[in-house]
């Protein structure tokens, strides 16, 4: 099957002199990019942005970037997978891992919203910065989500500070069974009215690396 063009990014600003820092310590988007995603055994685009769940019907504004050590728990848990081509779905029983990567702020920027209570939302323990483009001034945003634990709590970050643990937190059960199969930062970047820019673009773009 084909999956559908990525379309619903909005176009990163060209003229900016901005240099970010890695949200997390895993640094492979370059060199192994199949590492920098978190990935599941039947689909290994999982983590991309862009069209990637439900055989490509729903659309994916984060890079969901992977633990460096991922820990093997010992158990396991059933998912249903897709086979895409077959318009199938199946069970499958998958281990389970835990993570617990340090996040940093990808840049210089306020606290714009943090939530402390797992069961508010599906993205679970979560930070949203705002920063402000360099030379155009105008803002955007950074969100972390699925934090197990937040190490903020309002006013100014730098570029680089830790704000945060890679967890597995949502108050969707079933978002919660994938990330045990698949832990990950679930990582957006924001414009001014919250439309998403391509976050792997924006990293590959604006990475001190
Ligand atoms: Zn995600």
């Amino acid at each position: 099957m084909t999956v559908p063009s990525i379309t619903a990014f909005e176009p990163l600003p060209k003229d900016e002199a901005i240099r970010i820092f890695w949200p997390t310590p895993n640094r492979s988007l370059f060199d192994a990019p199949e590492k920098y995603y978190a990935r599941t055994r039947a689909n290994p685009n999982y983590g991309r942005p862009g069209w990637t769940r439900d055989c490509g019907r729903r659309f994916h504004r984060a890079c969901d970037i992977a633990p460096v050590a991922p820990k093997q728990t010992g158990r396991t848990t059933t998912v249903i997978f897709s086979d895409c081509a077959k318009n199938i779905e199946y069970p499958s029983v998958e281990p389970t891992f835990t993570c617990d990567d340090e996040i940093s702020a990808v840049y210089d920027g306020v606290v714009s919203e943090f939530n402390t209570d797992v069961s508010a939302s599906p993205l679970g323990l979560h930070i949203i910065l705002e920063h402000r483009w360099p030379t155009l001034r105008n803002i955007f945003f950074t969100l972390y989500a699925h934090l197990s634990s937040i190490e903020i709590s309002g006013g100014s970050v730098r570029g680089g500070q830790r704000i945060g643990r890679m967890g597995q937190t949502s108050r969707s059960a079933d978002a919660k069974n994938w990330m045990s199969i698949a832990p990950h930062l679930h990582f957006e970047v924001l414009d001014e009215n919250h439309g998403p820019f391509d976050p792997e673009v924006f990293l590959r773009t604006f990475l001190l690396h």
